[in-house]
């Protein structure tokens, strides 16, 4: 279902373009795209397009590749309504009966300009369709959500003058340049004319609440974070989250010591109507949020690291791109088996400079990485799915439900890779007597061409070539052991090496804690082995997934089943915890009750380990993990 047209459809649509255009040789004038955003509390976006013409055969599509997103989109089952026009009067258009992204129309000869208008409808919730982009009080505008352009066309080539409409009121911020300061006199406020590249690399943010705050004061090149949220409260930010912003500014120069963008935007989202999400973007990144991020501390702590991943992503991944995602148009197919580079390397950076920048202490990092390293460890899906294969399945994984992930696994490329890109960062570390780091690496990889906002494709070989470069090692043998690998246990020779070891204690870890505060879903898989969405919530008492093997799948309880009571009381999570803490000095099993379907059954779980939480504990080393983690850059300004 989601395979791409035949090369035979392929091939028709090129004859057809050739006819349809201005002749080849000749500049291309830009087409105009306008929308109209003023209806966003509806959830209805309004596009018009005009495309300069030539009598004959011509196809437009619909972006269906979206760089970043790793898969191809869903949602042009909301475009709607729409129309061709030429010269005021209709013209037909016929989808492609292969690719159904396509639209076939016949250009009448006395038409040079054909206007195409249609409406998106966002998504009340995230499905298989997309996702929400909107809410009553803000929206988010991805342009590959409103447009079509000439097939066979790449998107470097295709030029469009953009302009948009938002809500009286409404404040907005993009990393297009306007034309000029002030909006048309019929409201609208138009862009400098780019590429279609740039224009999907150029999300808009506008909101009623908005916020922008300036994260490189005084210097050249310009850092904005900029914030919509669903209430005034949510955009105020505390003198020191602030400062963490701007030393991760800082931290990122340091880093890579050259940047790819005139401008960098933060643009964020703060909304429970929006589905949590980052997309990275050369010049800024469309992050979302809870509305309470910042506001909120157990909230905080599980999106400490989306804007360090998203703002590293401006390198690693928009500048430097595997070959295989950096198609030349968004109908050609893209290859994700480096994702464990694209994805995970940047992981890796997300979580350090989350620490680098203050915003983690020591402590909470370390947390945050036992959680990682626990929940790959007791995944036995990896005894029959190895990473490469996590990478290369992205574009089914990333739309996989909860339900069954142990066992078929999730698009765990981003935990894994952060174990290894650790292991790889403490070898370089070692190997170079001290001299040397995982840095090193990124700035001979990423470092180059400052000012140069382009994409520079490379391959595994760029890359084992570069490492070899700062440390020489035999690196292709240790990538391809990691990801080929089909453990038992997860790659924990990077924690080992930097001082620490995976360990279990009956204390609830403080990463776990504050996401079960956050997510209201109950997490006890390192005991009984299942987690569970909390009462009062979302999907309430829904068993969100069971691990194969353990002491819960024995007994036979399975994902999507209700629980309903423990040991013959309404079950609670203070009550399963109460219930596990009983049974380590007992011999009767924990009895949970779940309803499955219209039927109540009762399970009986062996289970008698106690509460079992991980934790890092010190494996008698130096603890490299601290220096990694530590501030590079000189310390802000206060
Ligand atoms: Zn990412």
């Amino acid at each position: 279902m989601r395979t791409l047209r035949s090369k035979l459809s392929c091939a028709v649509a090129l004859l057809f373009l050739f006819g349809g255009i201005v002749a080849r040789g000749q500049e291309k004038p830009a087409a105009k795209i306008e929308v109209d955003l003023r209806d966003a509390g509806r959830r209805v976006y309004h596009s018009k397009m005009e495309f300069p013409v030539t009598a004959g055969p011509l196809t437009l599509v619909y972006p269906k590749w979206i760089p970043g997103e790793h898969s191809p989109t869903a949602a042009i089952v909301d475009a709607t309504g729409l129309h061709f026009r030429g010269n005021g009067k209709e013209i037909a258009w016929r989808r492609d009966d292969v690719d159904l992204y396509a639209f076939h129309c016949q250009i009448p000869p006395t038409v040079t300009s054909l206007e195409v208008t249609f409406d998106y409808l966002l998504p009340l919730e995230s499905g298989t369709a997309g996702v929400p982009s909107a809410s009553a009080k803000l929206a988010v505008l991805p342009w590959n959500l409103v447009v079509l352009y000439p097939d066979g066309e790449k998107s470097d080539d295709v030029k469009f003058v953009p302009s948009i409409r938002v809500p009286d009121g409404w404040k907005l911020a993009t990393a297009l340049q306007p034309l000029t300061d002030s909006h048309r006199t019929d409201g609208a406020l138009e862009f400098e004319p780019v590429s279609l590249t740039t224009l999907v690399d150029s999300p808009v943010l506008t909101g009623s609440f908005f916020k922008t705050y300036d994260l490189a004061p005084g210097q050249k090149v310009e850092h904005r974070l900029d914030i919509a949220a669903d209430s005034v409260e949510a955009t105020a930010m505390s003198p020191q989250e602030l400062r963490n912003m701007r030393q991760l500014v800082a931290e990122m120069g340091a880093l890579f010591g050259a940047r790819h963008y005139r401008h960098y935007d933060f643009l964020l989202a703060l909304s429970d109507h929006l589905q949590p999400n980052g997309l990275e973007h050369h010049e800024s990144s469309d992050n979302r949020a809870p509305e309470r991020m910042w506001l909120d501390p157990d909230t905080l702590e599980g999106f400490v690291d989306l804007l360090p991943h998203e703002f590293f992503h401006s390198w690693n991944g928009k500048y430097r791109r595997p070959a295989g995602l950096a198609a030349p148009s968004y109908q050609e197919p893209m290859k994700g088996d480096l994702l464990w580079v694209y994805e995970g390397l940047t992981q890796y950076y997300g979580e350090m400079l989350g620490a680098r920048s203050g915003f983690w202490a020591p402590s909470q990092l370390r947390e945050t990485l036992a959680a990682t390293a626990a929940y790959l460890n007791e995944r036995p899906g990896r005894t029959w799915r190895d990473l490469q294969d996590t990478a290369i399945s992205a574009q089914l994984l990333y739309g996989a439900r909860p339900a069954g992930s142990s066992w078929r696994r999730s698009a765990d490329y981003y935990d894994e890779s952060t174990l290894i890109w650790l292991e790889a960062d403490t070898i370089i570390r070692k190997e170079s007597n001290g001299q040397k780091s995982l840095d090193d690496f990124c700035k001979a990889f990423h470092g180059t061409e400052d000012g140069a906002i382009k994409v520079a494709p490379y391959t595994l070989d760029d890359v084992l070539a570069m490492m070899n470069g700062i440390a020489p090692y035999d690196w292709r043998k240790f990538f391809e052991e990691r990801i080929h690998s089909h453990g038992p246990g997860a790659p924990l020779g990077g924690l080992e090496n930097s001082g620490w070891k995976l360990t279990y204690s009956e204390v609830l870890n403080e990463h776990q804690r504050a996401d079960e505060e956050s997510s209201h879903i109950m997490d006890v898989e390192f005991s009984l082995g299942f987690s569970v969405h909390a009462p009062g919530g979302d999907d309430a008492n829904s068993i969100v997934d069971v691990i194969p093997g353990s002491p819960a799948a024995k007994a036979g309880l399975a994902p999507g089943m209700h629980l309903v009571a423990v040991n013959g009381r309404r079950w609670s999570p203070d009550g399963l915890r109460e219930a596990i803490r009983t049974a380590k000095n007992s011999s009767n099993p924990i009895e949970l009750l779940a309803e499955n379907d219209d039927y109540y059954h009762n399970f009986s779980v062996h289970y008698h380990g106690g509460e079992r939480y991980p934790h890092l504990s010190s494996s008698g080393g130096a603890d490299l993990l601290s220096a990694i983690a530590k501030r590079r850059a000189a310390e802000v300004a206060k």
